[in-house]
Formats: structure tokens, sequence, C-alpha cells
């Protein structure tokens, strides 16, 4: 979507980063496991239209969504023959469409699997289905005393019915805390494939997402589906520590920011020692300031914890917010940088000069995720890849 009329901010993104964190990935898991990239959430905040041809150019074929209306989107961004997998949501409604287009979909019930054989037969095709079996996680998944029944009707169904997937999802692997919970999960999930094992044409296997991926090399099986990782943020300091008792040198496991957002400066004022600044008075001036109007707020995902704490980079320095963040603007004390002006670009995250503001510089100060922040950056703010 190009607009002659400027967004107040936009977004970067780097192909080299993404071709980095990929090979690193890539290297991580060997050569087996397909890596499929999950682009729920507009690709965690990134931009499915954006996103899903930059993958594509370093050789991903499979990616994720949450639900149809996801998978919607995704497909229509594909620019090869790329397969997409729908791990949620999927609404009776939807299901022709799925099927007409060989979109892959997760089934975890009996009644769901007779509707998708019914529908497929109507059709005259075959639904593309990935089994999701319970394993101790209690998201979605089939209860494991139905499997047999469930392995019974898409044997039975097979014209109209590729059992493409067999998976399951693990409750937390990226936190060493829960280990015993996992560890139950991934035993609980060999037993369980035994009967599908037997199967003549075999399934791939799937429970992997980035943390168990990188840290727990028995589970990486057929295929990765990896989220986190790929955007370049560690899902959690376990998996990042984890990572680096394998190597020698940090930078061996370094992933690399593939977003940057930024913006530019709307007004440059002079504030009175003891002034307030913008509602309320949350912060007061305690000497002469000059502070730095950004067009940015909570509106345009910009969080609102950052009220009196967050940081954004102007002419190279770092500039910390003050005052509440308002829903279309926030405010940075810029009197300790020379020559700040009107039009001057605000880096609210990435580089600028020799200085970075992280994604995890916004889960510092909120029970938020670094993912969290990233999927609700509005899906209009303009995005560009660059290289
Ligand atoms: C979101 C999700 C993933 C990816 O998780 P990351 O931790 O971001 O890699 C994998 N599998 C399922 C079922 C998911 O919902």
């Amino acid at each position: 979507m190009t607009s002659r009329v400027h967004h107040s901010s936009r977004l970067e993104l780097s192909q080299s980063a993404l071709r980095h964190n990929l090979d690193f990935l890539r290297r991580t898991v060997g050569d087996h496991p397909i890596i499929n990239v999950v682009v729920k959430a507009n690709a965690y905040g990134h931009g499915v239209e954006q996103f899903v041809p930059m993958a594509e150019k370093c050789g991903i074929s499979h990616f994720a969504v949450a639900s149809s209306g996801e998978a919607q989107i995704a497909f229509e961004s594909l620019s090869t023959d790329s397969s997409v997998m729908i791990m949620g949501i999927l609404h009776d409604s939807d299901i022709d469409w799925v099927i007409e287009n060989g979109i892959e979909f997760y089934v975890f019930s009996l009644r769901r699997i007779e509707k998708v054989a019914s529908i497929a037969s109507a059709m005259g095709k075959t639904a593309k289905i990935h089994l999701e079996v319970e394993t101790g996680g209690n998201r979605t998944g089939i209860e494991q005393a139905k499997l047999r029944e469930a392995l019974a009707i898409i044997h039975r169904e097979r014209k109209h019915l590729q059992l493409v997937g067999f998976c399951t999802h693990l409750a937390g692997a990226e936190s060493l805390s829960s280990k015993f919970r996992i560890d139950r999960q991934v035993d609980s999930f060999f037993r369980v494939r035994r009967p599908v094992l037997r199967r003549s044409r075999q399934p791939i296997y799937h429970v992997a997402s980035s943390a168990a991926a990188m840290i727990r090399p028995e589970v990486r099986l057929d295929m990765v589906r990896i989220g986190t990782a790929v955007y370049g943020l560690y899902p959690s300091p376990d998996v990042h520590n984890t990572m680096l008792l394998g190597v020698r040198n940090r930078e061996d496991v370094r992933l690399r920011r593939v977003i940057s957002w930024k913006t530019n400066v709307m007004q440059v004022r002079n504030v009175d020692r003891d002034e307030f600044v913008g509602y309320g008075t949350s912060y007061q001036a305690p000497r002469a300031s000059k502070i730095a109007v950004i067009p940015i707020g909570y509106g345009n995902g910009y969080p609102r914890e950052m009220s009196n704490r967050g940081n954004v980079l102007i002419r190279g320095r770092r500039a910390p917010i003050v005052g509440l963040v308002n829903m279309n603007m926030c405010f940075a004390d810029v009197t300790n940088i020379p020559g700040v002006d009107d039009g001057d670009e605000v880096v609210l995250v990435g580089r600028q000069k020799n200085n970075e503001i992280t994604i995890r510089s916004f889960s510092e100060f909120s029970s938020a995720l670094n993912t969290e922040f990233l999927s609700r950056l509005p899906a209009d703010i303009p995005r560009h890849v660059v290289k």
C-alpha cells in the first residue's frame, strides 16, 4: 500500500538481519528439519505482507499462522508455492476455502475430522491436516483416549484427508523452571506417536517452537515452528544462557533484530524550571529544559508504560521520555543534546550512530513480553524492507 500522505512513523525490516537469523537457526537445528516460520500476529508486528517474501528470499517455504483470517493474508503474500499452516482457529464456514487453496490446518477433535472429511468429499478434494495431540499443555489437542479413533477415521477417509503432520505444543520450553513439565510432555508425545509410526505413509512430526528448537535437540524431529528467534529475539534469558554454554564467543549465538522503528521530532520547545510537561503532574522540569515533542503515542503502539521511563535516540544520543505517553504524542528531554531541531530523526527502536534502543528494553518496565510489544504494532504503519 503506497500512499502520498506521510504516516507519523515508519518501520524498517532488515533483510540481512533476517538472513543472519535463519542461517544461524539452520546451523543450530541441522539439515533435516523443515524450518516453518511463524507469521501469526502480523508476523509478530513486522508486517506479514512484507515479511513473507523476505523469508522466501532466504529459502523458507513453510509458514504458520493462528487463524484462517491470518492464513488468507499470508497466502496472498506468497511469491512462490510455499505452504501455509493454521495452528489455531478455523471456523466451519472457512473450511471449504482452506481446502480449496491447499492451506494446511490443525485438527484436534473427532467432530472436526468428520466435518472436514465430509466437506472435502463433497468438493472432490483432499484436505491437508495436522493432527494435534494433547500431551499436558492443556491448550488445544485431541485427547489421547480418542487418538485411535481419530486415526481410524483418517484412514477410512484417506481419499479426502491427508495426514500431513502429527504434532503437539510444549507449555513453556523457554523456562528451565518448567523443565519437569516439558520432559513429561516430550515423553508423552513419543509414546502416543507409536500407533502413527506403524502407518505406511509417515506424517511430518513437529513439536518445537523457538526455545525447544534451540535447546532441546531431541524434539527437532521433521519440522520446527519458529517465530521469536526468526525476528532476532531470544525467547528468554534461560534459552540465551543455555546457548552461550555451548560456545566460546557470545557472537556465535547472536541473533540480529530485524525491525527498526523511526519517526521525527514534531516540535522543540523550551520549558522553564518547575513547569509541568504534558498532561497532569507526573513530570515537572527540574531545570530550564528543552523538550522534543514526538508524534507517537500509545495509539500508535508506543506503550504507555514508557511514561517517564523509556528512551529514544536523537542525534545519536539517548533522550529520556518525560511525562505521560499520550494517545498520539510523547515528550523527550533533549536539554543535553545540542542542536536538536524540528524534523530530526527519532529512533524508537533500533540504532542511531553508536547507540541502540533494544526491544528487550520495552519489557524491562512492565510484565509485557518482548513479543507482546511487537505484536501490538499497528498494521497501518508503513513497513520498508532495507538491506
Ligand atoms: C506461536 C507458536 C509457535 C512459535 O513460538 P515462538 O516461541 O515464537 O517461536 C510455535 N507453535 C505454536 C503452536 C505457536 O502457537
